[in-house]
Protein backbone atom coordinates (compact mmCIF):
# COMPACT_ATOMS: atom_id res chain seq x y z
CA UNK A 1 0.00 0.00 0.00
CA UNK A 2 2.74 2.59 0.71
CA UNK A 3 4.76 1.62 -2.69
CA UNK A 4 1.01 2.04 -4.46
CA UNK A 5 0.29 5.66 -2.86
CA UNK A 6 3.88 6.77 -3.27
CA UNK A 7 3.73 6.17 -6.68
CA UNK A 8 0.77 8.47 -6.77
CA UNK A 9 2.43 11.71 -8.13
CA UNK A 10 -0.30 13.73 -6.04
CA UNK A 11 0.30 11.63 -2.66
CA UNK A 12 3.94 11.78 -3.52
CA UNK A 13 3.44 15.42 -3.53
CA UNK A 14 1.42 15.60 -0.02
CA UNK A 15 4.14 13.55 1.47
CA UNK A 16 7.18 15.73 0.40
CA UNK A 17 5.56 18.70 1.27
CA UNK A 18 4.77 16.61 4.78
CA UNK A 19 8.29 15.62 5.29
CA UNK A 20 9.44 19.63 5.08
CA UNK A 21 7.18 20.78 7.90
CA UNK A 22 8.22 17.30 9.57
CA UNK A 23 11.89 18.49 9.24
CA UNK A 24 11.16 21.50 10.25
CA UNK A 25 9.52 20.52 13.07
CA UNK A 26 12.13 18.22 14.07
CA UNK A 27 9.28 15.50 14.76
CA UNK A 28 10.00 12.30 16.56
CA UNK A 29 10.55 9.29 14.30
CA UNK A 30 7.33 7.83 16.26
CA UNK A 31 5.39 10.31 15.75
CA UNK A 32 5.98 11.59 12.22
CA UNK A 33 5.18 7.81 11.08
CA UNK A 34 1.83 8.22 12.79
CA UNK A 35 0.96 11.34 11.18
CA UNK A 36 2.03 10.76 8.00
CA UNK A 37 -0.19 7.35 6.91
CA UNK A 38 -3.33 7.13 6.27
CA UNK A 39 -5.32 5.23 8.84
CA UNK A 40 -8.01 3.77 6.60
CA UNK A 41 -7.91 3.21 2.86
CA UNK A 42 -11.33 2.55 1.92
CA UNK A 43 -12.06 1.60 -1.96
CA UNK A 44 -15.61 -0.18 -3.17
CA UNK A 45 -17.20 -0.41 -6.61
CA UNK A 46 -20.40 1.19 -7.66
CA UNK A 47 -22.75 -0.31 -9.71
CA UNK A 48 -25.38 1.35 -11.24
CA UNK A 49 -27.93 1.09 -14.25
CA UNK A 50 -27.37 4.04 -16.97
CA UNK A 51 -30.37 5.73 -18.90
CA UNK A 52 -29.64 3.25 -21.46
CA UNK A 53 -29.89 0.15 -19.23
CA UNK A 54 -26.35 -0.99 -19.20
CA UNK A 55 -25.23 -1.29 -16.17
CA UNK A 56 -21.75 0.57 -15.16
CA UNK A 57 -19.11 -0.50 -12.28
CA UNK A 58 -17.70 3.00 -11.07
CA UNK A 59 -15.03 3.08 -8.44
CA UNK A 60 -15.49 5.12 -5.54
CA UNK A 61 -12.76 5.86 -2.47
CA UNK A 62 -12.53 7.34 0.82
CA UNK A 63 -9.70 7.66 3.05
CA UNK A 64 -9.62 8.45 6.60
CA UNK A 65 -6.46 10.28 7.22
CA UNK A 66 -6.37 9.71 11.24
CA UNK A 67 -9.46 10.43 13.63
CA UNK A 68 -7.21 11.15 16.34
CA UNK A 69 -8.97 14.69 17.43
CA UNK A 70 -12.10 13.90 16.38
CA UNK A 71 -14.68 12.78 13.18
CA UNK A 72 -12.82 12.60 10.37
CA UNK A 73 -13.85 15.28 7.74
CA UNK A 74 -13.70 16.30 3.98
CA UNK A 75 -15.52 16.30 0.64
CA UNK A 76 -16.63 13.60 -1.86
CA UNK A 77 -15.46 14.60 -5.22
CA UNK A 78 -16.78 13.73 -8.74
CA UNK A 79 -13.97 13.38 -11.63
CA UNK A 80 -12.97 11.09 -14.00
CA UNK A 81 -9.22 11.28 -12.59
CA UNK A 82 -10.30 10.58 -9.35
CA UNK A 83 -7.49 7.93 -8.16
CA UNK A 84 -7.50 5.96 -4.09
CA UNK A 85 -3.57 7.95 -4.37
CA UNK A 86 -5.18 11.70 -5.41
CA UNK A 87 -7.88 11.11 -2.50
CA UNK A 88 -5.23 10.22 0.33
CA UNK A 89 -3.35 13.19 -0.57
CA UNK A 90 -6.65 15.32 -0.75
CA UNK A 91 -7.21 13.44 2.82
CA UNK A 92 -3.80 14.05 4.11
CA UNK A 93 -4.38 18.00 3.40
CA UNK A 94 -7.42 18.00 4.97
CA UNK A 95 -5.96 17.03 8.38
CA UNK A 96 -3.38 19.80 8.40
CA UNK A 97 -5.91 22.14 7.13
CA UNK A 98 -8.66 20.89 10.35
CA UNK A 99 -5.97 21.44 12.59
CA UNK A 100 -4.78 24.82 11.16
CA UNK A 101 -8.14 26.25 11.69
CA UNK A 102 -8.45 24.89 15.54
CA UNK A 103 -11.72 22.58 14.26
CA UNK A 104 -11.81 19.29 15.81
CA UNK A 105 -11.91 16.87 13.08
CA UNK A 106 -9.32 14.64 11.56
CA UNK A 107 -8.66 14.91 7.24
CA UNK A 108 -10.71 12.65 5.11
CA UNK A 109 -11.51 13.00 1.38
CA UNK A 110 -13.79 10.23 -0.63
CA UNK A 111 -14.49 10.27 -4.60
CA UNK A 112 -16.12 8.39 -7.19
CA UNK A 113 -13.93 8.46 -10.84
CA UNK A 114 -16.62 9.29 -13.05
CA UNK A 115 -17.53 12.31 -14.91
CA UNK A 116 -20.70 14.14 -13.74
CA UNK A 117 -20.70 16.40 -16.57
CA UNK A 118 -22.12 13.62 -18.82
CA UNK A 119 -24.20 11.75 -16.33
CA UNK A 120 -27.73 12.58 -16.31
CA UNK A 121 -29.77 13.62 -12.79
CA UNK A 122 -30.93 10.44 -12.20
CA UNK A 123 -27.34 8.72 -12.48
CA UNK A 124 -25.96 10.82 -10.54
CA UNK A 125 -28.33 10.39 -7.74
CA UNK A 126 -27.83 6.07 -7.90
CA UNK A 127 -24.15 6.58 -7.68
CA UNK A 128 -24.44 9.11 -4.61
CA UNK A 129 -27.08 6.47 -2.74
CA UNK A 130 -24.59 3.64 -3.85
CA UNK A 131 -21.71 4.90 -3.05
CA UNK A 132 -23.19 6.14 0.75
CA UNK A 133 -25.24 2.88 1.15
CA UNK A 134 -21.53 1.03 0.38
CA UNK A 135 -19.67 3.82 2.92
CA UNK A 136 -22.42 3.28 5.64
CA UNK A 137 -19.70 0.49 8.05
CA UNK A 138 -17.57 3.47 7.96
CA UNK A 139 -19.24 6.73 8.68
CA UNK A 140 -21.16 8.69 10.88
CA UNK A 141 -21.90 11.85 12.82
CA UNK A 142 -18.92 11.22 14.92
CA UNK A 143 -16.94 9.32 12.52
CA UNK A 144 -16.90 10.36 9.29
CA UNK A 145 -18.58 13.38 8.25
CA UNK A 146 -18.39 14.15 3.88
CA UNK A 147 -19.19 17.72 2.41
CA UNK A 148 -19.44 18.67 -1.56
CA UNK A 149 -15.85 19.26 -3.52
CA UNK A 150 -15.46 19.02 -7.10
CA UNK A 151 -18.31 17.60 -8.94
CA UNK A 152 -20.75 17.19 -5.95
CA UNK A 153 -23.07 19.44 -4.20
CA UNK A 154 -25.80 19.95 -1.82
CA UNK A 155 -28.26 17.87 -4.15
CA UNK A 156 -25.55 15.48 -3.55
CA UNK A 157 -25.40 15.66 -0.09
CA UNK A 158 -29.33 15.62 0.40
CA UNK A 159 -28.95 12.20 -1.13
CA UNK A 160 -26.72 11.07 0.80
CA UNK A 161 -28.49 12.21 4.11
CA UNK A 162 -31.46 10.51 2.64
CA UNK A 163 -29.74 7.11 2.42
CA UNK A 164 -27.47 7.36 6.17
CA UNK A 165 -31.61 8.56 7.37
CA UNK A 166 -33.89 6.20 5.96
CA UNK A 167 -31.72 3.60 6.73
CA UNK A 168 -31.21 4.94 10.39
CA UNK A 169 -34.85 5.27 11.14
CA UNK A 170 -34.69 9.26 11.83
CA UNK A 171 -33.29 12.15 10.49
CA UNK A 172 -29.56 12.63 11.19
CA UNK A 173 -28.35 15.70 9.97
CA UNK A 174 -24.90 15.75 11.03
CA UNK A 175 -23.54 12.80 8.82
CA UNK A 176 -23.18 15.23 6.15
CA UNK A 177 -22.39 19.30 5.78
CA UNK A 178 -22.93 21.57 2.96
CA UNK A 179 -26.22 20.24 2.54
CA UNK A 180 -29.23 22.40 2.05
CA UNK A 181 -30.50 24.81 4.41
CA UNK A 182 -33.87 22.91 4.07
CA UNK A 183 -32.42 19.73 5.21
CA UNK A 184 -30.81 21.60 8.23
CA UNK A 185 -27.71 22.91 5.94
CA UNK A 186 -25.86 26.32 7.15
CA UNK A 187 -26.78 29.85 6.02
CA UNK A 188 -23.40 30.85 4.06
CA UNK A 189 -21.84 27.09 3.41
CA UNK A 190 -22.34 27.48 -0.13
CA UNK A 191 -20.39 30.73 -0.48
CA UNK A 192 -17.89 29.87 2.30
CA UNK A 193 -15.07 28.65 0.42
CA UNK A 194 -14.87 31.63 -2.60
CA UNK A 195 -15.99 33.88 0.48
CA UNK A 196 -12.85 33.11 2.45
CA UNK A 197 -10.38 33.30 -0.64
CA UNK A 198 -11.65 36.46 -1.09
CA UNK A 199 -11.27 38.02 2.45
CA UNK A 200 -7.87 36.94 2.40
CA UNK A 201 -7.11 38.23 -0.71
CA UNK A 202 -8.04 41.18 1.30
CA UNK A 203 -5.90 40.58 4.27
CA UNK A 204 -2.93 40.14 1.97
CA UNK A 205 -3.37 43.02 -0.25
CA UNK A 206 -3.23 44.84 2.57
CA UNK A 207 0.09 43.87 4.14
CA UNK A 208 1.34 44.80 0.70
CA UNK A 209 -0.07 48.24 0.97
CA UNK A 210 -2.75 47.14 -2.48
CA UNK A 211 -5.64 49.30 -2.52
CA UNK A 212 -8.79 47.02 -3.68
CA UNK A 213 -10.50 49.08 -5.49
CA UNK A 214 -7.49 49.15 -8.00
CA UNK A 215 -6.40 45.97 -7.95
CA UNK A 216 -7.19 42.96 -10.70
CA UNK A 217 -7.33 39.43 -10.59
CA UNK A 218 -7.25 36.04 -12.29
CA UNK A 219 -9.28 32.99 -11.74
CA UNK A 220 -8.74 30.17 -13.24
CA UNK A 221 -11.60 27.31 -12.58
CA UNK A 222 -15.30 28.77 -12.42
CA UNK A 223 -17.40 26.31 -9.79
CA UNK A 224 -18.22 27.25 -6.77
CA UNK A 225 -14.94 28.06 -5.32
CA UNK A 226 -14.27 30.25 -8.71
CA UNK A 227 -17.20 31.72 -8.94
CA UNK A 228 -18.05 32.84 -5.57
CA UNK A 229 -14.22 34.01 -5.12
CA UNK A 230 -14.75 36.18 -8.16
CA UNK A 231 -18.38 37.70 -6.94
CA UNK A 232 -17.16 38.16 -3.27
CA UNK A 233 -13.55 39.90 -5.34
CA UNK A 234 -15.72 41.95 -7.56
CA UNK A 235 -18.31 43.45 -4.91
CA UNK A 236 -15.28 44.54 -3.10
CA UNK A 237 -13.83 46.76 -5.95
CA UNK A 238 -11.11 44.59 -7.47
CA UNK A 239 -11.55 44.17 -11.43
CA UNK A 240 -11.46 40.63 -12.21
CA UNK A 241 -9.35 40.60 -15.65
CA UNK A 242 -9.50 36.70 -16.36
CA UNK A 243 -11.35 33.75 -15.68
CA UNK A 244 -11.16 30.06 -17.29
CA UNK A 245 -12.81 27.39 -16.75
CA UNK A 246 -12.58 23.70 -18.80
CA UNK A 247 -14.75 25.03 -22.02
CA UNK A 248 -12.16 28.43 -22.21
CA UNK A 249 -10.87 31.01 -20.94
CA UNK A 250 -11.92 34.58 -21.23
CA UNK A 251 -9.96 38.36 -20.85
CA UNK A 252 -11.04 41.79 -20.66
CA UNK A 253 -9.23 44.64 -19.27
CA UNK A 254 -11.74 46.73 -17.98
CA UNK A 255 -12.98 43.70 -15.24
CA UNK A 256 -15.51 41.20 -16.39
CA UNK A 257 -19.26 41.43 -14.99
CA UNK A 258 -19.21 38.21 -13.03
CA UNK A 259 -23.43 38.42 -12.41
CA UNK A 260 -23.83 38.35 -16.20
CA UNK A 261 -21.05 35.79 -16.92
CA UNK A 262 -23.15 33.44 -14.02
CA UNK A 263 -25.95 33.83 -15.76
CA UNK A 264 -24.43 32.60 -18.86
CA UNK A 265 -22.87 29.97 -17.40
CA UNK A 266 -25.95 28.90 -15.97
CA UNK A 267 -27.83 29.19 -20.02
CA UNK A 268 -24.76 27.59 -22.05
CA UNK A 269 -23.03 25.15 -19.10
CA UNK A 270 -19.39 27.12 -19.14
CA UNK A 271 -17.76 30.04 -19.75
CA UNK A 272 -16.99 30.09 -23.72
CA UNK A 273 -18.68 32.16 -25.80
CA UNK A 274 -19.63 34.97 -22.92
CA UNK A 275 -19.92 38.20 -25.22
CA UNK A 276 -18.52 40.76 -22.15
CA UNK A 277 -14.74 39.71 -23.02
CA UNK A 278 -12.54 38.40 -25.41
CA UNK A 279 -11.05 35.02 -25.46
CA UNK A 280 -7.50 33.85 -24.74
CA UNK A 281 -5.52 30.78 -24.43
CA UNK A 282 -6.03 29.60 -20.73
CA UNK A 283 -2.17 29.14 -20.55
CA UNK A 284 -1.69 32.75 -21.51
CA UNK A 285 -4.29 33.91 -19.36
CA UNK A 286 -2.29 32.55 -15.73
CA UNK A 287 1.05 34.58 -16.64
CA UNK A 288 -0.46 37.92 -17.61
CA UNK A 289 0.30 40.72 -14.86
CA UNK A 290 -2.14 40.62 -11.86
CA UNK A 291 -2.73 41.68 -8.63
CA UNK A 292 -4.30 38.43 -7.59
CA UNK A 293 -3.43 34.71 -8.92
CA UNK A 294 -6.38 32.83 -7.82
CA UNK A 295 -5.76 28.80 -9.27
CA UNK A 296 -9.38 27.88 -8.22
CA UNK A 297 -9.68 23.93 -10.06
CA UNK A 298 -7.14 21.02 -10.06
CA UNK A 299 -4.42 19.66 -8.55
CA UNK A 300 -0.66 21.37 -9.95
CA UNK A 301 -1.60 24.04 -12.52
CA UNK A 302 1.38 25.84 -11.50
CA UNK A 303 3.98 24.04 -12.52
CA UNK A 304 7.96 24.06 -13.20
CA UNK A 305 7.33 25.72 -16.53
CA UNK A 306 4.73 28.47 -15.73
CA UNK A 307 5.94 29.37 -12.17
CA UNK A 308 8.81 31.79 -13.52
CA UNK A 309 6.64 33.49 -15.76
CA UNK A 310 3.21 33.97 -13.44
CA UNK A 311 2.96 37.90 -12.82
CA UNK A 312 0.73 37.89 -9.64
CA UNK A 313 1.61 39.92 -6.21
CA UNK A 314 -0.25 37.61 -4.27
CA UNK A 315 -0.87 33.78 -5.24
CA UNK A 316 -4.18 32.88 -3.17
CA UNK A 317 -4.35 29.06 -3.91
CA UNK A 318 -8.03 28.49 -3.59
CA UNK A 319 -7.95 24.76 -4.92
CA UNK A 320 -5.81 21.72 -3.03
CA UNK A 321 -2.46 21.57 -4.15
CA UNK A 322 -2.56 23.92 -7.01
CA UNK A 323 1.00 23.93 -6.92
CA UNK A 324 3.73 21.56 -7.77
CA UNK A 325 6.93 21.40 -5.32
CA UNK A 326 9.07 22.46 -8.30
CA UNK A 327 7.20 25.43 -8.59
CA UNK A 328 6.74 25.80 -4.79
CA UNK A 329 10.56 26.35 -4.99
CA UNK A 330 10.55 28.23 -7.82
CA UNK A 331 8.46 30.67 -6.08
CA UNK A 332 9.96 30.73 -2.69
CA UNK A 333 13.11 32.06 -4.54
CA UNK A 334 11.22 34.60 -6.39
CA UNK A 335 10.47 36.08 -3.13
CA UNK A 336 8.74 38.48 -4.87
CA UNK A 337 4.97 36.52 -4.65
CA UNK A 338 2.72 36.72 -1.33
CA UNK A 339 1.40 33.29 -1.19
CA UNK A 340 -1.96 32.54 0.36
CA UNK A 341 -1.19 28.49 0.72
CA UNK A 342 -4.13 25.78 0.36
CA UNK A 343 -5.07 24.87 3.59
CA UNK A 344 -5.05 28.27 4.45
CA UNK A 345 -6.82 30.06 1.29
CA UNK A 346 -9.36 27.34 0.84
CA UNK A 347 -10.26 26.41 4.77
CA UNK A 348 -13.35 28.89 4.37
CA UNK A 349 -15.36 25.90 3.43
CA UNK A 350 -14.90 23.55 6.02
CA UNK A 351 -14.78 25.87 8.63
CA UNK A 352 -18.20 26.68 8.19
CA UNK A 353 -18.85 23.30 7.31
CA UNK A 354 -17.66 22.96 10.98
CA UNK A 355 -20.14 25.30 12.35
CA UNK A 356 -22.52 23.53 10.44
CA UNK A 357 -21.97 20.49 12.03
CA UNK A 358 -22.13 22.27 15.18
CA UNK A 359 -25.60 23.77 14.47
CA UNK A 360 -26.73 20.50 13.85
CA UNK A 361 -25.71 18.84 16.90
CA UNK A 362 -27.21 22.04 18.76
CA UNK A 363 -30.53 21.88 16.63
CA UNK A 364 -29.75 25.31 16.08
CA UNK A 365 -29.87 27.61 12.81
CA UNK A 366 -27.16 31.01 12.84
CA UNK A 367 -28.10 33.28 10.83
CA UNK A 368 -26.03 34.05 7.81
CA UNK A 369 -24.29 37.15 9.06
CA UNK A 370 -23.32 35.22 12.04
CA UNK A 371 -21.42 32.46 9.77
CA UNK A 372 -19.84 34.95 7.86
CA UNK A 373 -18.60 36.98 10.77
CA UNK A 374 -17.17 33.78 12.73
CA UNK A 375 -16.03 32.56 9.84
CA UNK A 376 -13.53 36.00 9.38
CA UNK A 377 -12.85 35.84 12.70
CA UNK A 378 -11.34 32.43 12.13
CA UNK A 379 -9.87 33.16 8.69
CA UNK A 380 -7.98 36.28 10.32
CA UNK A 381 -7.06 34.23 13.51
CA UNK A 382 -5.36 31.39 11.00
CA UNK A 383 -3.60 34.22 9.21
CA UNK A 384 -2.02 36.24 11.35
CA UNK A 385 -0.76 32.90 13.02
CA UNK A 386 0.59 31.67 9.64
CA UNK A 387 2.63 35.19 8.95
CA UNK A 388 3.47 35.60 12.03
CA UNK A 389 5.34 31.97 12.43
CA UNK A 390 6.57 32.64 8.59
CA UNK A 391 8.60 35.86 9.92
CA UNK A 392 9.43 34.35 13.10
CA UNK A 393 11.04 31.23 11.97
CA UNK A 394 11.85 32.46 8.39
CA UNK A 395 10.10 30.21 6.53
CA UNK A 396 7.64 30.46 3.37
CA UNK A 397 4.26 30.77 4.36
CA UNK A 398 2.90 26.82 3.00
CA UNK A 399 6.21 25.55 5.43
CA UNK A 400 4.65 27.72 8.20
CA UNK A 401 0.72 26.84 7.59
CA UNK A 402 1.65 23.14 7.28
CA UNK A 403 4.04 23.02 10.58
CA UNK A 404 1.09 24.78 12.39
CA UNK A 405 -1.52 22.17 11.04
CA UNK A 406 0.77 18.72 11.59
CA UNK A 407 2.11 19.92 14.84
CA UNK A 408 -1.56 20.45 16.71
CA UNK A 409 -1.47 16.52 15.16
CA UNK A 410 1.07 15.51 16.72
CA UNK A 411 0.48 17.51 19.84
CA UNK A 412 -3.03 15.22 20.14
CA UNK A 413 -0.56 12.38 19.10
CA UNK A 414 2.24 12.49 21.92
CA UNK A 415 -0.43 12.82 23.95
CA UNK A 416 -3.04 9.51 23.44
CA UNK A 417 0.18 7.75 23.48
CA UNK A 418 0.61 4.30 21.15
CA UNK A 419 -2.19 1.59 22.24
CA UNK A 420 -1.65 -1.06 23.54
N1 LIG B 1 -14.19 20.02 -0.04
C1 LIG B 1 -13.83 21.12 0.78
C2 LIG B 1 -12.34 21.14 1.08
O1 LIG B 1 -11.54 20.60 0.36
C3 LIG B 1 -14.70 21.20 2.04
C4 LIG B 1 -14.63 20.04 2.96
C5 LIG B 1 -15.67 20.09 4.07
O2 LIG B 1 -16.40 21.05 4.15
O3 LIG B 1 -15.70 19.14 4.85
O4 LIG B 1 -11.88 21.78 2.00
Amino acid sequence: MQKELLENDVFLMAATQFDRAADFLELSQSVRERCKWPKRLISVTVPIQRDDGETEVFFGYRVQHHLSRGPVKGGLRYHPGVTLGEVAALAMWMNWKCALMGLPFGGGKGGVACDPRVLSIGEKENITRRYTSEMMPFIGPEVDVMAPDMGTDAQTMAWMLDVYSTNAGHLVPGIVTGKPVALQGSEGRTQATGHGVAFLITRAFDKLGINECEATAIIQGFGNVGSYAARTLSRYGVKVTGISDVTGALWNDRGIDVEKLLTHVERVGGVVGFDGAESIDPDEMLIQPCDALVPAALERVITQTNAGKIQCKVLAEAANGPTSPQADTIIEERSDIFLIPDILCNAGGVTVSYFEWVQNLQRYQWTEQEVLTKLETKLETAFEKVTHFAKREKSSHRVAALALGIKEVAIAKTARGLYP
